[in-house]
């Protein structure tokens, strides 16, 4: 008899499974996945991030190294070893927790699990008890009416066919301008490719600022990347090894083809619950397709709980593993905590861009008096260093209190600054807190506090 048994290996799953052992309670994880590690490590963060470095590396010997006196051959691709460092990259993550389950002694079952009755897990032919469960079954690409994904051809594919193309296209059509057609976008753009993302709304990047969305999209427009906004599309067909993507305008429904070698579909995923049997459960479930969940993180039939991409909330690998972390503590019997108003969201391009907190938009849709303080990477000398000086550090402070409500990067480094932003959220602070901590210089840092200074009585290097 387990204490608990997790369903599902990704981020959510197996960091809620290490923290159980570390509590003391007697752990197994199933996985129908060959490897640990779920989408994060698998088919998801980490092999976009690898692809996302190599072609970051492509991009800076064309475009920068000749400006900064570094003279020679330009660099070709070898797409087979390219694609040999990611699976390196994925084989050391996934393993790394196959070690960690062992050094915790958490049972790894393998193979696809389904839910009998509270307490029951079943795998293949056998039946594990168990006095708690955790779903966290995470998710798969959404489906696009009209578009059907054929990974194995790769000619129009989804974020896992993305990442393992079998030659680098000449044009590639990605549906969707979100954070996962982006960057792979990017990876391909950068690689080569003539990129063009359509997007129905009239914005990348929905739920992020105003105005980083604007800049953002500037920015991937002068790196060459070609935006299709308010664009429905109605199909994608494939002849000849190559795909034709149709759309129609929203703004006068006039109808439009695009050719390419490749489409992307990212038009967002859904919560993968399929097998389970978590109808014949009676879990509810949201109107969205999610599993419905308590403050403390459990289903309505005691002992069952949810975690990560499977439940509301952003589809985030760390989301994911702080209700993973949480979820465990509450059932060994403590007190497990999320705090939902601090998590950053990342954009993993050249510029990074990161987001946590209140938007402009959402803090005066919410009727909150704020003030805005803003800087420049062309005011921060590191950035002029590292040539990547477009962008800027916004803060949005309470106009009264000065308290910290949310920041927004574009900008080299964005996504490991937001983290100094995110602490000062946890902590309470304020904007003039921030202001009068030292930064060291040259960093590109010192614009978070720029902006906390104009928070204020004004920024040094405007
Ligand atoms: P998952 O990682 O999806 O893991 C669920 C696991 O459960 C899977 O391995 C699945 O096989 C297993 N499973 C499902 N059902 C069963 C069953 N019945 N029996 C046994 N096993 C089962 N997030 C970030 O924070 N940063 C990023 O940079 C980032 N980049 C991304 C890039 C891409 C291309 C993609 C697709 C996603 C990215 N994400 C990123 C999102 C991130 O991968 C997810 O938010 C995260 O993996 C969710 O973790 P999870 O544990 O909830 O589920």
């Amino acid at each position: 008899m387990y204490d608990l048994i997790v369903i599902g290996s990704g981020p959510g799953g197996y960091v809620c499974a290490i923290r159980a052992a570390q509590l003391g309670l007697k752990v197994a994880c199933v996985e129908g996945r060959e490897t640990l590690g779920g989408t994060c490590l698998n088919v998801g963060c980490i092999p976009s991030k690898a692809l996302l470095h190599a072609s970051h590396m492509l991009h800076e010997t064309h475009e920068n190294f000749e400006k900064m006196g570094l003279m020679g051959a330009k660099v070709k691709v070898d797409w087979a070893k390219m694609q040999g460092y990611k699976s390196d990259v994925v084989g050391a993550n996934t393993k790394g927790v196959e070690f960690l389950f062992k050094k915790n002694k958490i049972d790894w079952i393998k193979g696809w699990a389904s839910i009998e009755a509270a307490g029951k897990v079943k795998v293949g032919d056998t039946v594990h008890e168990t006095k708690n469960i955790v779903i966290a079954s995470g998710s798969v690409p959404s489906a696009l009416k009209g578009v059907e994904v054929d990974n194995d051809a790769g000619v129009i594919v989804d974020s896992t066919g993305a990442l393992a193309l079998p030659k680098i296209p000449k044009s590639m059509v990605v549906i969707g301008a979100g954070v996962i057609g982006l960057e792979l976008g990017s990876v391909y753009a950068r690689l080569g490719a003539q990129v063009t993302v359509v997007e129905y709304l009239d914005v990348i990047t929905p739920g992020m600022d105003g105005e980083v969305q604007k800049q953002f999209q500037k920015i991937l427009t002068k790196q060459g990347l070609k935006f299709v906004m308010g664009a429905a599309v109605k199909s994608a067909e494939v002849a000849g090894g190559k795909a034709k993507v149709s759309y129609a305008l929203k703004k006068d429904d006039s109808e439009h083809v695009l050719d390419a070698d490749c489409v992307l579909v990212a038009t967002g995923r859904r919560a993968t619950v399929d097998g389970l049997g978590l109808d014949k459960l009676g879990i509810e479930m949201t109107d969205r397709g999610f599993v419905k969940i308590d403050k403390h993180w459990s289903t309505n039939v005691k002992g069952i709980y949810a975690i990560g991409d499977c439940v509301p909330g952003p589809m985030l690998a760390h989301k994911a593993e702080d209700e993973g972390v949480a979820a465990a503590e509450v059932i060994a019997g403590k007190h497990g905590h999320v705090n939902y108003d601090v998590i950053p969201g990342v954009v993993y391009t050249t510029p990074e861009v990161a987001s946590v907190g209140l938007t402009e938009e959402a803090a005066k849709e919410g009727g909150r008096k704020i003030k805005v303080g803003k800087f420049p990477f062309m005011g921060n000398g590191r950035a002029k260093a590292m040539m990547q000086a477009d962008g800027f550090v916004k803060l949005i402070a309470d106009a009264e209190t000065d308290r910290i409500l949310g920041g927004h990067i574009v900008g080299p480094n964005a996504g490991e600054m937001i983290h100094e932003i995110c602490v000062a959220m946890e902590f309470g602070a304020s904007a003039e807190d921030l202001a009068l901590t030292c930064h060291a210089h040259p960093t590109t840092s010192e614009a978070v506090r720029e902006a906390a200074m104009a928070c204020g009585d004004g920024a040094i290097h405007v």
